[in-house]
């Protein structure tokens, strides 16, 4: 996985195409009003972007999860 562009508190989105906050899965979870399964689902389908931190922590694009439909 390419090193995350972080600008301020905003990471470069390559499929936004734009800088996006980056949300924590629980977090994501409870914005789109889904559960913790279907934000892995999207990160593993490539629907959102992911950043991995510290190696094991997730964080996803909040602009990719808003384009997301049921
Ligand atoms: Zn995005």
């Amino acid at each position: 996985m390419a090193h995350p562009i972080v600008r301020n508190d905003q990471v470069w989105c390559p499929l936004c195409k734009d800088y996006a906050y980056l949300l924590k899965i629980i977090k994501a979870a409870k914005l789109a009003d889904v559960s913790c399964k279907t934000i892995y689902r999207y990160v593993e389908e490539g629907k959102v972007y992911s950043v991995k931190i510290a190696g094991s922590t997730i964080r996803i694009c909040s602009s990719c999860l808003l384009t997301q439909g049921n």
